[in-house]
């Protein structure tokens, strides 16, 4: 176990996992995720802005809630947040559509690529051998 002063309060606690602030913080944090994810379902249309200051909730918690998707915004609301790639305007998550299929690519031929390259490469090496020897 391990204490940990409350981000939120300034309280000592025993800090398990995750965000480091105290139970009743904790508690009061998910009080005001319901806030406004109620506010939110009565006024889709509110801007950031306008939930943080109806909610009394930092802009900054509200767009976290909308990384971590445990937030949404209907289609036709104007609040969008960054792509943390390329700054594009998203609904949701970390990424755009754009740039997390890019990631997904990258990734998928890394591991494509990583095992033959290697193969191939000793091959080519062994016939220029062979090649030298040839010639002598
Ligand atoms: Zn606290
Ligand atoms: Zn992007």
């Amino acid at each position: 176990m391990e204490i940990r002063n409350c981000k939120e309060c300034g309280r000592l606690f025993n800090y398990l996992s995750g965000r480091p602030i105290c139970q009743d913080c904790k508690q009061k944090l998910e009080d005001k995720f319901m806030e406004v994810k109620n506010y939110i379902r009565e006024h889709g249309r509110a801007s950031i802005a306008e939930v943080a200051e109806a909610n009394d909730v930092d802009t900054k918690q509200i767009k976290q809630w909308v990384r971590e998707e445990r937030l949404v915004f209907s289609d036709d609301s104007p609040v969008t947040i960054d792509c943390e790639s390329c700054g594009a305007p998203i609904k949701s998550g970390r990424f755009c559509k754009e740039c997390a299929s890019k990631m997904t690519d990258s990734f998928e031929s890394a591991i494509r690529k990583s095992q033959p390259v290697v193969e191939q490469r000793r091959d080519t090496r062994d016939k220029d051998r062979m090649r030298f020897l040839d010639k002598h």
